[in-house]
């Protein structure tokens, strides 16, 4: 997991193992669950202690993921799709959280990144645009890596009223299609007990 070539600490270079890529969104995160972490006092989450909600599904969501140990398969990693770079860490056995949102104009991009972003996206970037730009995005993963959490982002302690813990249910046949679904995802219809999809498919 450590890299060498790396100027940053190995709990980044885990969330970039995960992510793919390093990149300015994932060292938001990152710096965000590592801040609400240490605000908690809370060691990465074993089991369910922790929870996590996410306001966006872009990189930064991968960090909180691996920070905070928080996962979609756990069911303690929460996604609202509002499109905010907010993070929100709760711990159950502490019945408190921390909200931390991104200041809007915390890290603000120079003309230059936003004009050579824009021809990357375009596809109408040379190679030298392409280098110029990997640079700069570099410059700025490393930028928001070493600013305090409190310049990029504000903290607003929050009282959530907790998901239920996940619990393993019973499971019984769609009366349509014949696969076995999650009692609590099947609906009642005028067909009997279906499916998520079935149900939907008959409306
Ligand atoms: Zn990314
Ligand atoms: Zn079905």
């Amino acid at each position: 997991m450590t890299n060498p070539d790396e100027p940053w600490e190995d709990g980044f270079q885990r969330c970039v193992d995960f992510h793919g890529h390093a990149c300015p969104g994932l060292a938001m995160g990152y710096v965000a669950a590592k801040a609400a972490m240490a605000w908690l006092g809370e060691n990465r989450a074993e089991d369910e202690e922790i929870v996590a909600i996410v306001e966006t599904d872009a990189c930064g969501a991968d960090a909180v993921q691996v920070v905070t140990g928080c996962t979609f398969g756990k069911g303690n990693f929460l996604f609202k799709d509002y499109g905010k770079t907010a993070f929100t860490v709760l711990s159950r056995a502490k019945g408190k959280g921390i909200r931390l949102y991104a200041r809007p104009n915390a890290f603000p991009r120079s003309t230059e990144y936003y004009v050579l972003s824009e021809r990357v996206s375009s596809g109408e970037a040379d190679e030298k645009d392409l280098e110029n730009f990997m640079n700069l995005h570099r410059q700025r993963t490393l930028d928001v890596l070493t600013m305090a959490p409190g310049e990029i982002f504000e903290f607003k302690e929050v009282t959530v009223p907790l998901p239920p813990r996940a619990r393993v249910l019973d499971s019984h046949p769609c009366n349509r299609c014949g696969e076995w679904a999650m009692a609590s995802r099947l609906v009642t219809t005028n067909q009997g007990l279906l499916c998520a999809s079935c149900a939907t498919e008959l409306q």
